[in-house]
């Protein structure tokens, strides 16, 4: 049987890990893998996630299997915190855990399939290559509009509006919440209005893929562009990851929130939910999810998370002014947000900074901004500048 199977393609972050490991030179720096990196290049546990993690032994009794909606209390408090109390109580919105944001997603794509097999999903240019695969699966079809331009590493709003119109009524548009990946690139509020007006007019359901949730520019900053597109939309459908804001990344720790009309849809909406995820992974795992809900749950060890989240969010700023100010070109890179941006260099640039310098990125030229520190940084500039394009 297998004779007949082809071999897909490499992933090239992963084949970068192993690059990098091979490396001796002590000048090296990765910046590929998106995860969040201490000023030591070390990505530690967090302390409240160990202090829950500590009480969930201790006072966890059963491992029997929960329901379809996984840890429920968790849920409620990932949709509360992610929408506000008021759009995460509705009547009209499903909710349900799920294996990290991709699960998320993976089931999002599922239930539009399944609504309607030929809405286009609508992706911004360059998104995390991980959709394309997910909206595939799900036997969807996507296509691009402009959203980033490398000429002034800044989004091309005028030419996404323009692509845009000529999505028709049903089709979906996957926006990133917050924290683009792979460019950085932000909204104004403005643009973020404009954006709520252009799905109202030609009837475009949002899917917001919300996967660094105060990252960016903190808890409440971050949600409100979500929140005022599940507030003033009659369907929207929110991917809410766990693992990065958390640093539960190998956990799997994710939701899905989709806003429905009326009580038959979301009846509906909810059925077929638990029926795929049924038939892809039965039940999310428990762990992570057990262990935020300890963390949410707690005034004292909410209060530690929301530090420790806030000190991950001013490192990465922090190291977004030093490359904004070492870097004239590389200006807008201050007014970027989360892990990720796009540098301006040819795929031959990133190889040669790869062999001759010791820089590790991904071939589009997509670094983790965590990846740099204190230590690495006058190594990092003066390299770089050579590149630039
Ligand atoms: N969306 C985006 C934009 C991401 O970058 C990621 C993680 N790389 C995810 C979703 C999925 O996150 P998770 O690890 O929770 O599946």
């Amino acid at each position: 049987q297998f004779r007949s199977l082809a071999q897909q393609t490499p992933d090239a972050l992963l084949g970068l890990i192993r690059l990098f490991q091979e490396d001796h030179r002590p000048h090296k720096i990765d910046l590929g893998v998106g995860i969040f990196r201490d000023d030591q290049g070390l990505t530690p546990v967090l302390g409240a996630v160990k202090a829950a993690e500590r009480i969930l032994v201790e006072q966890q009794d059963s491992k029997s299997y929960l329901g379809p909606v996984g840890d429920s209390g968790f849920v409620d408090l990932t949709a509360r915190l992610a929408l506000g109390d008021d759009l995460a109580t509705s009547p009209f919105l499903v909710r349900l855990q799920t294996p990290g944001g991709n699960g998320a997603l993976r089931l999002a794509f599922e239930l539009l399939a399944e609504a309607s097999k030929d809405a286009v999903v609508w992706v911004g240019s360059p998104t995390w290559v991980n959709h394309f695969p997910l909206i595939a699966s799900a036997g969807l079809e996507s296509r691009s509009h402009r959203f980033y331009d490398p000429a002034t590493l800044r989004i091309d709003f005028d030419g996404m509006m323009a692509d845009l119109g000529s999505a028709k009524s049903g089709d979906v548009i996957l926006l990133h919440g917050c924290c683009h990946n792979p460019s950085g690139a932000t909204f104004s509020s403005s643009e973020w209005t404009e954006l709520l007006a252009l799905c109202q007019r030609q009837g475009l359901l949002p899917l917001i893929d919300f996967a660094y949730h105060g990252l960016g520019d903190g808890l409440e900053a971050d949600a409100a562009p979500v929140r005022m597109f599940v507030e003033n939309l009659p369907e929207a459908i929110v991917a809410y990851s766990c693992d990065k804001n958390f640093g539960m990344y190998r956990d799997r720790v994710g939701s899905l929130f989709v806003k429905a009309t009326t009580h038959a849809e979301t009846d509906a909406v909810r059925s077929q939910l638990f029926g795929t995820a049924r038939a892809m992974w039965s039940m999310p795992p428990d762990h992570g999810a057990a262990t935020c809900r300890i963390i949410l749950s707690s005034p004292e060890l909410r209060s530690v998370w929301q530090e420790e989240l806030a000190s991950m969010r001013e490192r990465i700023n922090g190291l977004r002014k030093a490359v904004a100010n070492s870097l004239p070109q590389l200006s807008a890179v201050a007014n970027q947000r989360g892990l990720f941006s796009l540098l301006p260099v040819s795929k031959d640039a990133v190889q040669l900074l790869r062999e001759e310098r010791a820089i590790y990125m991904a071939p589009d030229g997509r670094i983790n901004i965590a990846g740099l520190s204190e230590a690495n940084m006058p190594h990092f500039v003066q390299s770089i500048s050579g590149y630039l394009s």
